[in-house]
């Protein structure tokens, strides 16, 4: 039995390498049932200051950083019409708009958020935090709370988790949406920081409110099995519902790595996982067609 859907991926015009409709004829030749797109929503007053914005620029990405939330819809709404359009000639298909939203604690956050998803009418949103705000200075990324001396480091990865838990928390009652589930919530340990604790105290929030998560395939490619490991079995006690992930940036990496996932959760005991589509609407609420 293998995972039918692919619904964390990313496109080019945005940090992915590979067109629509490149994305799709791949999934499509591995089987998959179900593509949804979920390319980076991320506005933030003051973005364009954070040093990782640098680097974005020199790496040609830089647009996903938005300091203005008509610019973000604007990428968005052609992205969109594009999907919807490819929709159509691939009826075989489920084919869905999404994004990965980044969450922030800014004053106007939930408006400038709610205005958007009015405005584009996604079918799903994935919520992520990839940042710590710090306000009119932007944001720090995973990269420089590694790259922070080791004092700091450490302080800055327990905000990191911190965060996370309020965003567990998040009062969604006078919003228009809610986040479907939450992406790669251990980011940091892609860049080899881990916190056991502060991750543990993460998952136990997150299943306090019923927020599905991802198993993200990505962070297991690049590092130790053995570090996970302590994660899988703090999920299958919790309980929490799990969402299989592989955020593809390339057509090589849909669904790249499906099977170990759901070998890997069945080995911890993790029974709480969408494994197919048709579950994917009771599981995580997500629309389809
Ligand atoms: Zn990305
Ligand atoms: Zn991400």
């Amino acid at each position: 039995m293998t995972t039918d859907y692919s619904l964390h991926t990313h496109t080019f015009g945005f940090d992915g390498r590979n067109t629509e409709e490149q994305m799709i004829i791949a999934a499509r030749a591995r089987g998959m049932k179900t593509l949804g797109f979920s390319n980076h929503f991320i506005v933030h007053p003051y973005i364009k200051k954070s040093r990782m914005y640098g680097y974005a620029v020199r790496g040609g990405y830089s647009n996903i950083y938005n300091d203005s939330v008509e610019n973000a819809i604007k990428l968005f709404s052609v992205h969109y019409d594009n999907v919807r359009n490819l929709r159509e000639k691939y009826t075989d298909m489920n084919i869905l708009c999404g994004m990965e939203m980044d969450w922030f604690q800014y004053d106007g956050w939930r408006d400038v958020v709610n205005y958007a998803v009015r405005r584009l009418n996604p079918d799903y949103v994935i919520g992520a935090m990839h940042f710590i705000d710090r306000g009119p200075d932007g944001v720090l990324n995973v990269h420089d709370i590694r790259n922070a001396n080791p004092r700091d480091s450490g302080r800055l990865l327990r905000e990191y988790y911190q965060n996370l838990m309020k965003l567990a928390a998040f009062d969604w009652r006078d919003m228009g949406f809610k986040f479907n589930w939450i992406a790669h919530f251990d980011l940091p340990k892609k860049v080899g920081l881990n916190y056991r604790d502060m991750e543990h105290a993460s998952l136990t929030e997150l299943a306090k409110y019923q927020m599905p998560i991802e198993l993200n395939l990505s962070l297991i490619m690049n590092h130790n099995y053995l570090i996970l490991s302590d994660i899988f079995d703090k999920i299958s006690d919790l309980g929490l519902p799990v969402v299989i992930s592989d955020d593809a940036h390339d057509t090589a990496r849909i669904g790249a790595d499906f099977d170990s996932m759901l070998r890997i959760a069945g080995t911890h005991g993790i029974k709480n996982v969408c494994v197919k589509s048709d579950m994917l609407k009771k599981f995580v609420g997500v629309r389809t067609y």
